[in-house]
Formats: structure tokens, sequence, C-alpha cells
């Protein structure tokens, strides 16, 4: 939907007034109405034009420009004439009184005259054919007047043209009802500071896998795991990392920020044995994101694609990344460039993903604040069955006895025990 069609007057073969040195008012109202479409549209306001070269075009086919357009409100600009050379100041029409097309007049006379500073010759009414023929409240403003050398003069100041517009600009605003102080809205991203690489993507995982399930299962006590156990699945990021050189740790981080601690409960589904939303693009329906047949499998395409991005080296395994052809290869070594805003190289994993790297890391240094379990060789069913003795109170200082569990036993200590038992 169109807000406003704007109306450059005049145009090609018609010059419209003319001033003493030369200044041609279809120069100047072209120029303030591209200036004019540009204010709105960073506003938000949807804008068409009438002519945006120095083209004729016919009264008749202006107001039919905007109306096979249907927009919503027409503004046509023009800069005065009169015969006398110190005739001044800014009126701005409407058709006729009491409608919706004398209060955009009025909304732009008041805000071109504050913006310009001229005499206010305010809101007149004309049987003008762009107002008469378009189907659509309409105003036509006068900027000031061509005729009067110390005004014509100002035509050619290029900041004068853009106060100008601004203040035709501000009237369009007012008059439907938005706010000036808004902040424009970006019509592409805003440029932001690229965020300093720090952490390789590739390299030997710092964590062990007891210290990525513990951090896991701090988030979520139930991962959505329907193919394996959480520890299975540590495992296999570690074996599977090792195989490319990617740091299993940092995979893992990842996963554990795209999934929600393997929550789920966006796009991906569990089910998928997708662990990090391959394929999953906004907009995207449901289950739409690549599904991969194994745990194994779709760990080894996270990992495939963050080398893809990490590094130029070939892979080790065969690919089995759906979407490793589409990298850039080496275009973010860093955790910090996952994110294509934060990436000096304006590529990544996440578009726009500011942020996406700093999450990752968040997330990667709490699984190695966890504590390291001690590397002693006691199989675990003699470490869960001191657990149990512990709790049954049959041994009191878990401590002592934790420290031992590698040494030989005295008949003595048995025979202590087993009183207990
Ligand atoms: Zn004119």
């Amino acid at each position: 939907m169109i807000d406003l069609t704007i109306d450059a007057g005049h145009g090609g073969k018609d010059s419209g007034a003319v001033g003493t040195t030369g200044v041609k008012e279809k120069d100047i109202t072209l120029k303030l109405a591209l200036k004019v479409g540009k204010i709105l549209s960073s506003r938000g306001v949807s804008v068409n034009y009438t002519r945006t070269d120095d083209s004729s075009v016919e009264l008749s086919q202006r107001a039919a420009i905007a109306n096979n357009s249907k927009a919503r409100f027409f503004l046509s600009i023009h800069i005065n004439s009169a015969s006398s050379p110190t005739a001044n100041g800014t009126e701005t029409y409407a058709f006729s009184a009491g409608g919706q097309g004398e209060k955009l007049a009025a909304a732009v006379q008041k805000n071109l005259v504050a913006a310009i500073g001229l005499t206010n010759r305010g809101v007149k009414f004309a049987n003008f054919a762009v107002l008469r023929e378009t189907a659509m409240p309409a105003a036509l403003t006068e900027v000031n007047f061509i005729c009067n050398p110390k005004e014509e003069a100002m035509l050619k100041d290029e900041a004068f043209l853009d106060k100008t517009a601004t203040g035709i600009s501000k009237g369009v605003v007012e008059f439907l009802g938005l706010k000036w102080e808004q902040q424009p809205q970006p019509t592409k991203p805003p440029e932001t500071p690229k965020v300093e690489g720090i952490t390789r993507i590739m390299g030997t995982a710092q964590a062990t896998v007891s210290q990525m399930v513990s951090f896991a299962m701090k988030g979520n006590k139930e991962p959505q795991l329907p193919s394996c156990t959480l520890k299975e699945l540590a495992e296999i990021f570690v074996s599977e990392a090792k195989a490319e050189g990617v740091r299993a740790d940092v995979a893992w981080a990842q996963s554990l920020h795209e999934t929600g601690y393997f929550k789920y409960g966006g796009i991906v589904k569990a089910s998928q044995n997708n662990y990090a939303g391959i394929g999953a693009l906004n907009g995207n329906a449901e289950g739409q994101a690549a599904n991969f047949p194994t745990p194994i499998i779709g760990v080894r395409a996270q990992i495939q694609h963050l080398k893809a991005y990490a590094s130029k080296e070939a892979l080790v395994n065969e690919c089995v990344d759906p979407r490793f052809s589409l990298v850039t290869r080496g275009s973010a070594e860093f955790v910090e460039w996952l994110g294509v805003a934060d990436n000096p190289n304006g590529k990544g994993w996440a578009y726009l993903g500011r942020g996406y790297g700093a999450s990752v890391i968040s997330l990667l240094n709490g699984i190695l604040k966890e504590e390291k379990e001690v590397e002693d060789g006691i199989p675990q069913w003699q470490k869960d069955a001191l657990e149990t003795l512990v709790e049954k109170k049959v041994i009191g200082d878990r401590a002592y006895w934790s420290k031992r569990l590698g040494e030989k036993i005295t008949i003595g200590e048995v025979l202590g025990l087993l009183a207990k038992l």
C-alpha cells in the first residue's frame, strides 16, 4: 500500500516558473520530491512518485498515477511565482475546506513554515487539476517565490532545500499521526563494530565429557534425546570433533545454544538428530531443517559445518553436511565471528546473528567452570557403590574413602564394614 504519491511539479518541456537568474521550478520540485520521498521512506512511510527524472507528465496522468496505485494521499510540490519581485512566503493548497486534504495542507504548511521561516501565507483552496482529479485527499505546496531574487537565491542552497524537504516531511508525518522523534527505520542493517575474534573453533577441546554433560544437565534435567543418552552424545561430539580437528566443547556449547539445552521447541524436532539447526532458516516451517539418520551423522554434519567456516582444510570424513558447499571456507575462524553481524568478513553461521558468538562463548565458559573429574582410573560402578554406601550410612567419611578407592583394603576394614551392614 502506498501512503503518499509525491508529485514534483512540472518537468521536461514544462519548466514551470523561472527565476531572474535562471533557476527553473521543475528542477527544484524534482529535488525536493526526491528528498521528501527519501526522508519519508526512512521513517516507514511508503511513497511513489509521478516523476523521478526530468520528464513531461500531463496533469491528468499525475492524478492517474496516484489513483492507479491506490495511494492514500497525494502531495504536489511547487515553487510560486507572481508579477511582483517582492512577493514572498509559503502557502499550501487543498481542493476544498473541511476535509482530509485541508488537514494535510495545514500540517505541511505549518511544519514547512516552521522549518524555513518564511512568511506564512496560510492554507488556501483552489481548483487545481491535480487536486481535483486525484481520488484521495490531496494538497499542493508552494515553497516560496522564484520571482523574488532573495527567495530564488535560497533555492540554489542545498541546505535550504534539505530544510524544506524536512519541513514538508514533518508535516506529512504529523498528518499521518506518526511520531517524528521515532528512530528512522533502517532500510539495511546498521553497521556495527565488528567483534574481535579470540576463541578459535579449530583445536583441542579444553572441557571433558563429564564437564560437558554436567553443565548441560544444569540447564535441563530432561534432555530430549530419543536416540542416545546425553553422555553418549557428548562422547560422539568428542570423537567426531577430534576427527576433524574441531573443538568438541565449542560445538557442544553451540548445540546447547541452538537446542536450548536439548529442550528443542523451535523449528527443529528432537527426532531429527540435528543439534545445531542446520538448514533451519528463519521463516522455515516447522520440521523443515535437515534430518540426520543417527546422532553420529548429525554431530558429524555439525562438526563439518563448523570446520567449513573455521578452516580451509579438507574434511577427513566423507561430507554429510548438506550445506557444506554453501560456506565461504575459512570465513569465520573464531567463535566470536559465527554471527554475520559480528564478523569482519560479513559471513557466518547465523544471519544476522549479532551476539551469537558471545552466547556460545558464555556457554563454553560455563562448561569449563564445571568441576573436572579426576582421571583416577576408578570404574564408575565402584564410585556409584561408594555413593550408595554413604547414603545408606554404612560409610561415614565419604572424602576419606573416596581418596582410597584404588587402594587395597585390610581384613579389619572389611570386617568393620560388614559389621555395619
Ligand atoms: Zn508550479
